[in-house]
C-alpha cells in the first residue's frame, strides 16, 4: 500500500518516547512485511514542547495534528514541570489538542487478556473474559465549564469554583457514538450520571433516553448513578457492554476499569471527533501517564501504546486484519509468560521494554509466516 496516510506521532514526556519507540518498530515491521506504509511525522507535546517552544502545544504542531489522518500520542507531564503556571503545564497541551481537534468522544476499552486474568486484584472469575467499552465525553463538562477559578475573598479566605455544564447537542453526539458502538457489540448501553443531585446530568439522562428512543430503539439503554456504577464496576463488571458518561465521571471510572485489567500499562484509548470532508479527526493514546517513577529505566509496559496503534488501524483506517494481528501477537506473548514489571506474576518471566519489543517483532514474524 502506498504511503498515503499520514500519522503524526507525539511521544511527549517520561515513558512516552520509550513506548512510542516500540510502536515505531511495529510500524516499520508493517511497512517491511505487509507493504503497509504510513507517512510518519513526529512532533512535540507537553513538557518536551514547553522546553523548546515555551508552550505545551505549539500552534504549528496543532496544525500538523489537524492535517494528519491520525495522531498517536505517548504521555505528558512530570515533576520537572509541576511548578509551572497552570496554562503552561504539560497536561494543558493534552486538553488543548483534544479541544482544538474537536475530539468529543473518548473510547476506552477494558479487555482482560486470558493470560492476565489472574493479574487483576479482583477474583479471576469476576474479570476473566471481560470486554467492556467506556465512552467518555471529552470536551465539555466541568473540565471546561466557565466560570472557573480561584478568588480571594479577603481575610485569608479563598474560593475555588468550576462549572458543570452540558448542552443537548454535546450530549447527543457522544451518545450517538456509544449507541453505534453497542450495535457492533452486545447491543447494550449504560448511561452514567448523577441525576439525583446535578441538574446538568438530569439533562444528560433525559437526552440519552430521548436519543435512544428516537434513533436507536434496537439498543437496550439503562441508566445508573455514578456512585453505584463505581461499585458495580468492581462487583460485577461483566454486566456492562458499553458505558457512556460525562468527562469527569469517565475520567474516574475508566481508571477504575483499568485496574480490572491488571494494569494501566494494558489500556489503550481512542478519541474521535465529528466527520468533516469524509474524515474523522482521531487521536490514539495509552490511558496511562508519563510514569516519572520508572521513566528512562527500560521498565515501561509498551502494550497500551501498541493496543492504541491497533485501535488506530481499526477505527481510522479500517485495517481489521492488521489490528487482529497485533492483538494476536500480544495475546501469544502474554500466554508465553513474558511480563513487564507492572503485570508481573509469580512463575512468569520479568522482561524490560526492549526485550518485550524484540519478542513482539519475533511473534509478528511468526504469525506472518503462518498466514
Ligand atoms: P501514571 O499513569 O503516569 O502512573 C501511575 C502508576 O502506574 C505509576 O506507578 C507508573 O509507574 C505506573 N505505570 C503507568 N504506565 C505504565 C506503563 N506503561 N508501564 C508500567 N507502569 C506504568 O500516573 P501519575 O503517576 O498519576 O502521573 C504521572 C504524570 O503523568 C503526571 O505529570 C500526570 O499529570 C501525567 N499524566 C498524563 C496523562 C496523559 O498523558 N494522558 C495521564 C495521566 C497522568
Amino acid at each position: 500500500m502506498a504511503a498515503n496516510k499520514t500519522l503524526l506521532m507525539l511521544p511527549g514526556d517520561g515513558i512516552g518516547p520509550e513506548v512510542m519507540a516500540v510502536v515505531k518498530r511495529v510500524i516499520e515491521w508493517f511497512a517491511r512485511r505487509r507493504a503497509l506504509r504510513f507517512e510518519v511525522e513526529e512532533g512535540l507535546i507537553g513538557g518536551a514542547s514547553y522546553d523548546v517552544h515555551g508552550t505545551p502545544l505549539a500552534d504549528e504542531t496543532l496544525e500538523r495534528a489537524r492535517a494528519a489522518d491520525a495522531v498517536l500520542l505517548g504521555a505528558v507531564g512530570g515533576p520537572k514541570w509541576d511548578g509551572l503556571e497552570f496554562s503552561r503545564k504539560p497536561e494543558r497541551g493534552l486538553l488543548r489538542i483534544r479541544k482544538e481537534m474537536g475530539l468529543f468522544a473518548n473510547l476506552r476499552p477494558a479487555v482482560v487478556f486470558p493470560a492476565l486474568a489472574e493479574a487483576s486484584t479482583l477474583k479471576t472469575e469476576i474479570v476473566s473474559g471481560l470486554d467492556i467499552m467506556i465512552v467518555r465525553e471529552l470536551t465539555g463538562g466541568i473540565y471546561f465549564g466557565e466560570p472557573r477559578g480561584i478568588e480571594d475573598l479577603g481575610g485569608g479566605e479563598r474560593r475555588g469554583f468550576n462549572t458543570l455544564v452540558y448542552t443537548t447537542s454535546e450530549i447527543r453526539r457522544v451518545g450517538r457514538v456509544a449507541f453505534e458502538l453497542a450495535r457492533k457489540r452486545q447491543g447494550r448501553v449504560c448511561s452514567i450520571d448523577k441525576a439525583n443531585v446535578l441538574e446538568a446530568t438530569v439533562l444528560w439522562r433525559e437526552e440519552m433516553a430521548r436519543l435512544g428512543a428516537e434513533e436507536f430503539p434496537d439498543v437496550a439503554l439503562s441508566h445508573m448513578y455514578v456512585d453505584n456504577a463505581a461499585m458495580q464496576l468492581v462487583r460485577d463488571p461483566k454486566q456492562f457492554d458499553v458505558i457512556v458518561t460525562t468527562n469527569m465521571f469517565g475520567d474516574i471510572l475508566s481508571d477504575c476499569a483499568a485496574m480490572l485489567t491488571g494494569s494501566l500499562g494494558m489500556l489503550p484509548s481512542a478519541s474521535l471527533g465529528a466527520e468533516q470532508d469524509g474524515r474523522i479527526p482521531a487521536l490514539y493514546e495509552p490511558v496511562h501517564g508519563s510514569a516519572p517513577d520508572i521513566a528512562g529505566r527500560d521498565l515501561a509496559n509498551p502494550l497500551a501504546s501498541l493496543l492504541s496503534f491497533g485501535m488506530m488501524l481499526r477505527y481510522s483506517f479500517d485495517l481489521q486484519a492488521e489490528a487482529d494481528l497485533i492483538d494476536a501477537a500480544i495475546s501469544n506473548i502474554l500466554a508465553s509468560g513474558l511480563r513487564t514489571a507492572d503485570i508481573m506474576q509469580p512463575g512468569k518471566a520479568k522482561v524490560s521494554t526492549s526485550v518485550m519489543s524484540d519478542a513482539l517483532i519475533r511473534e509478528l514474524d511468526k504469525l506472518a509466516a503462518k498466514a
